[in-house]
């Protein structure tokens, strides 16, 4: 049923985003995508979706500090593509400090890119859904959009403030077919995180299992990582005809962390 829908993907150059991405073309969507990176790398990506699925697949490099930007991701999206059916914001950033040090610079860019991206590009998407009788709006929180941990209190405050704009947004649109729910994963094993084992099992000179288990995963009860393809796997059945009475929910996806 997704089969030539139009999806907006944001922050889907790299892990989860680039999964959303990955699974929304093979269901026949097509796909803007967006994000960093290098140039070479992302065209290959558009590429690849493109073949693979026979899907029309484009990138927008918008910044997600920059409103004026998103607006004319969502319009070119608009233009190009020829409407927005899903919009899923996913683009973020992570800062890990206490608050006394939390310099205000990472503050601010946090909070742009993790949840006022998100109230743009629904404020630009929405008339759009609303124009087409349909929508989806999916929102990659977290498991901090419903728990804290110390020394991230931009991040805690942004997920938290998706969840809060999922609700809300969802009420405003829900006699409109349009829903909006997110997604809260616990750790998922991305690049970004594969990357993160070797140098802290050396700074804490533990062993790389040891770090899997009684660092990344100590809160999680299933003691498993989830994968971009289940965190991916979500989101499509988001999408789909099954979920329609599903909205302003937050799914959590993280092994029982908040479950405790
Ligand atoms: P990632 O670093 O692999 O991907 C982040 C994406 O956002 C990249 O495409 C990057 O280019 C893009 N991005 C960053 N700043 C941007 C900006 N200013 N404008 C446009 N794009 C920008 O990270 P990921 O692990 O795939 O995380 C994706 C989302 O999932 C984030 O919102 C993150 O908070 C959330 N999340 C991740 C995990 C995890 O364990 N990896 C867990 C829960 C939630």
């Amino acid at each position: 049923m997704l089969k030539g829908k139009i999806a907006v993907i944001t922050g889907s150059t790299s892990g989860i985003g680039e999964g959303y991405a990955r699974a929304l073309a093979a269901e026949g969507c097509h796909v803007m995508i967006n994000g960093f990176g290098d140039k070479d790398e992302i065209e290959t990506l558009r590429q690849s979706l493109e073949s693979e699925h026979g899907v029309k697949c484009l990138y927008h490099a918008a910044d997600m500090t920059k409103p004026e930007e998103i607006g004319d991701m969502i319009a070119t999206a608009d233009k190009e593509l020829g409407g927005v059916d899903i919009l899923i914001n996913n683009a973020g950033i992570q800062f890990v400090s206490p608050i006394e040090d939390f310099p205000v610079a990472k503050w601010d860019a946090i909070i742009a890119i993790n949840l006022s991206s998100a109230f743009h590009t629904i404020q630009y998407a929405v008339p759009i859904m609303k124009k087409r009788g349909w929508g989806r709006i999916v929102n990659t929180a977290s498991a901090h959009a419903l728990v804290a941990s110390p020394d991230k209190c931009a991040y805690v405050a942004a997920k938290h403030g998706i969840a809060g704009l999922t609700k809300t947004v969802a009420l405003e649109v829900a006699q409109d077919n349009i829903t909006v729910n997110a997604i809260c994963p616990g750790y998922v094993w991305t690049p970004l995180v594969e990357k993160q084992i070797p140098d802290t099992a050396k700074a804490r000179g533990i062993t790389e299992e040891q770090v899997k288990n009684d660092v990344l995963l100590a809160s999680a009860a299933t003691k498993k990582f989830t994968t971009i393809e289940q965190v991916a796997a979500l989101a499509v059945f988001l999408c789909g005809d099954a979920a329609e009475n599903i909205t302003g929910s937050l799914q959590s996806i993280d092994g029982g962390w908040t479950a405790q």
